[in-house]
């Protein structure tokens, strides 16, 4: 494995191996890496010859009251995880070399970036989309590869890569969960032990919406109170949202007659935790 730094050389390896007709995985993260991420790096290893793995904290997409200098960081231990699931690159590019001095290009997907998460969280997907579509016209991967987990993120980089004419194939990935269900998350370890015992409900609540679609339920307003109930038994878990939207268009759906995509973002003290799932259709 090779780490690079910089977008010069990281191009340099990326057209060695185009040239040597091997086909690239573009694999994007913030790092602290865990089992979620590396099944993304097995998903890549699986369809590529060369899996490229960065690591970027991306400051522009954190607001002014979130974790950016609190986000866990460890890049000697994210090396080693990413060595032994064999990444070919580990791409570790500075904050200045990704936005370089005087930059004024943002990639904004309209309509999407302002509903769910984005509500919240102003600029958020608007800054990410940026910094997928840099990487994206850095490494020029053929696949790249996000976890379902982050269901907005992967919705709005595949209309992103589609309106750009971006061939990229951009793949989505199963969340990887821990034992009782809790989606693994870089921020689990924010939760203190009480609410982590309390967060799996998160995927008790969202499970359930499959079997009352099954037993004929299609109103949607009536699956996201009964997703509210659940998650409101716990009283460590503040949430923010449950929503059902069409899992393309992230558009509210009134009934469960198309794929809707139930999504969910709740708070546990300082630990915001997203989930999801999809039915219908
Ligand atoms: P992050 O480092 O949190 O920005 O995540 C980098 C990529 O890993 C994103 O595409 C995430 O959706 C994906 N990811 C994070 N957690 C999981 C998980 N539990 N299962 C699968 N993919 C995940």
């Amino acid at each position: 494995m090779r780490t690079v730094t910089t977008p010069a050389q990281m191009k340099d390896e990326a057209r060695r191996a185009r040239s040597k007709g091997q086909r690239i995985g573009l694999v994007p993260t913030m790092g602290a890496l865990h089992k979620g991420h590396l099944s993304l790096v097995a998903r890549a290893r699986s369809e590529c010859d060369l899996v490229v793995l960065s690591i970027f904290v991306n400051r522009l997409q954190f607001g002014p009251t979130e974790d950016f200098t609190k986000y866990p960081r460890d890049l000697d231990r994210d090396t080693g995880c990413a060595r032994t699931a064999g990444v070919g690159i580990l791409f570790v590019p500075s904050d200045d070399a990704i936005h370089p001095a005087g930059h004024r290009t943002l990639v904004r997907v309209s309509g999407m970036q302002d509903v769910l998460c984005g509500r919240t969280r102003p600029g958020h997907f608007e800054a990410v989309a940026t910094v997928v579509a840099k990487l994206f016209s850095i490494v020029r991967p053929d696949s790249a590869y996000f976890g379902e987990k982050d269901a907005q993120q992967l919705r709005i980089i595949r209309r992103m890569a589609r309106d750009l004419h971006d061939e990229v194939e951009v793949v989505g990935c199963p969340t990887v969960r821990d034992r009782d269900g809790l989606a693994l998350s870089s921020r689990n370890s924010y939760l203190t032990h009480a609410e982590r015992r309390a967060a799996p409900v998160l995927y008790r609540a969202l499970r359930e919406v499959p079997e009352r679609v099954r037993a004929g339920e299609t109103d949607a307003a009536s699956l996201v109170r009964s997703v509210r109930e659940v998650i409101a038994s716990r009283p460590e878990a503040e949430i923010e949202y449950v929503e059902a939207v069409d899992d393309e268009t992230l558009e509210p759906v009134i009934a469960i007659n198309r794929p809707t995509l139930v999504a969910t973002a709740v708070r546990f003290g300082r630990a915001r935790l997203i989930d999801n799932i999809v039915v219908g259709g």
